[in-house]
């Protein structure tokens, strides 16, 4: 098997330029691996193999005749199936959009696309992005490529399964609770979500839109870096994306941390969290401070209650947004209805899945006339809290830590019956959305066998210092490095 399907991003951007190797041979050799996994991971719901050839060949045209390209250029990439591609089938995981073509390319999307880089296909998710295991597509269930018979996590689990699997060096996800860092802890990889506002939701199918964030997973912080480097920065068609400049991310990463001032919430060390996990992170810490980073735990109640709102506040949006999806427009649509509100009731009836139709009635419910203030208003209320009690946070420290997840993945079927205790699993993450923070997880070790994942959360728009310590941890450890055992072997 081929060395190059292992190697980082600034590897193949130097062996495309030396011409080690083409981005065709390169494409090629990923979907040979893909060839190998699939049928085991499934995480792709859609191969774009002609279009990532296409584009690898002119690639490698140009380098041929010595023309300037981007960075990134050649190098292939996944793309979770909420983000819109012109042309392209985007479902979105769901019955609902099982045929919808795409009139417009999302603005993350146009970058990739602009840095040249082949698009392999687009991953599976949990139904519009709502769930922690995949579990929840309408189409199937991907596999966590440590253990075939756990979830690789949700709902970005398909985007993370693929680079896991070494199908894809890099792709991209969203996190509106933690749909990026909670897959990439599962399947051992790097994953970010940055600072709301830091990357266009423009073209992202909306779940939560005021928690949504479009983000990069690799199998490093360098790689992770380097992507968000092309995906970060203003557009004018997302009115909420920051005019904030985009830092160099990638040379920030270099320096030392000396000094840094790490805070830990007790209650993410409490019994809350497996004891496995618990002392990953402690033995995390204690490099971390071998690197010169003080740390200290502390009382930061606010994260208790950061489930409880997100799960009033996630589906009042989500029953707004989800409005659109009323069988005039789009695909679903019951052709048998005799009138308008037979059709709006069937086409949304068979269209969506059971975990989507819940939570349209939660968010209905919240913000309904009698309730609103009862339930909306005062999760609002709770976020503002939240927010400012992280402010106060960063008045005295550089970085939160945490565990990313309280357990390793867990087993298909494990919470078929309770969904409101795969909500509570969502602890660590959600208050990162809430208040609009970037957060990075990273594989810090095992637990039986199954990667564990660090979460290091950061002030507003300082994904560098987040970045930053994650990178000197790899640079420290190992830990990033370890190769799931899947059929068809890995080269070490
Ligand atoms: N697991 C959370 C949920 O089900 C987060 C999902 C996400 O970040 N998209 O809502």
């Amino acid at each position: 098997m081929s060395h190059w399907i292992n190697a980082s991003l600034a590897t193949l951007h130097d062996a495309l330029r030396s011409g080690e190797i083409t981005s065709s041979r390169l494409v090629q050799e990923h979907f040979e691996q893909t060839d190998r996994v699939e049928s085991d991971v499934q995480g792709y719901l859609t191969q774009t193999r002609e279009s990532a050839l296409e584009t690898a060949e002119k690639v490698d045209d140009d380098l041929k005749a010595g023309r300037p390209l981007p960075y990134l250029a050649g190098i292939p990439i996944a793309l979770k199936d909420n983000l819109c591609v012109k042309d392209g089938r985007t479902t979105c995981g769901s019955q609902f959009l099982k045929d919808f073509i795409s009139p417009y390319t999302a603005t993350s999307v146009q970058r990739i696309i602009e840095e040249r880089m082949p698009i392999m296909g687009k991953t599976n998710l949990d139904e519009f992005s709502m769930g922690s295991s995949t579990e929840n597509s309408s189409f199937h269930t991907s596999s966590n490529p440590w253990d075939l018979s756990r979830v690789p996590g949700g709902s970005s689990g398909g985007s993370a399964a693929v680079v896991a699997s070494y199908q894809a060096p890099v792709s991209l996800g969203s996190d509106t609770g933690g749909s990026i860092r909670q897959p990439a802890a599962f399947c051992g990889i790097t994953g970010l979500k940055p600072t709301y506002g830091r990357v266009s939701r423009y073209g992202l199918i909306a779940f939560a839109s005021s928690l949504d964030q479009v983000g990069p997973f690799g199998r490093s912080v360098e790689d992770v870096a380097q992507l968000l480097s092309v995906i970060s920065g203003h557009d004018p068609s997302d009115s909420t994306s920051s005019l904030e400049p985009v830092p160099d991310f990638v040379s920030q990463l270099d320096q030392p941390i000396s000094g840094l001032k790490i805070g830990v919430p007790a209650s993410l060390l409490s019994e809350i969290v497996a004891p496995d996990i618990r002392n990953t992170v402690l033995s995390a810490l204690k490099v971390l401070e071998g690197l010169g980073a003080t740390w200290e735990t502390i009382d930061f109640g606010l994260f208790d209650h950061a489930v409880s709102t997100y799960y009033i506040l996630a589906p009042a949006e989500a029953s707004a947004n989800l409005a659109r999806f009323d069988g005039v427009r789009f695909t679903s649509r019951d052709m048998s209805a005799q009138n308008l509100r037979d059709m709006y009731f069937n086409s949304r009836g068979e269209g969506f899945g059971p975990e989507v139709k819940q939570r349209i009635i939660l968010g209905t419910y919240v913000l309904s006339s009698g309730y609103y203030d009862a339930y909306y208003k005062k999760a609002q209320l709770v976020r503002s809290k939240i927010k400012a009690g992280f402010s106060k946070f960063f008045e005295r420290f550089d970085v939160m830590i945490t565990p990313t997840t309280p357990t390793a993945a867990f087993k298909k079927g494990d919470y078929a019956h309770s969904p409101l205790e795969m909500y509570l699993a969502d602890i660590a993450t959600i208050p990162a959305n809430m208040a609009g923070l970037p957060g990075l997880s990273i594989p810090a070790g095992f637990s039986e066998g199954l990667p564990v994942g660090l979460q290091i959360l950061g002030k507003a728009f300082d994904e560098s210092t987040i970045m930053r310590v994650g990178h000197q941890f790899q640079k420290a450890t190992e830990h990033h490095k370890a190769k799931p055992p899947i059929k068809g072997g890995l080269v070490t």
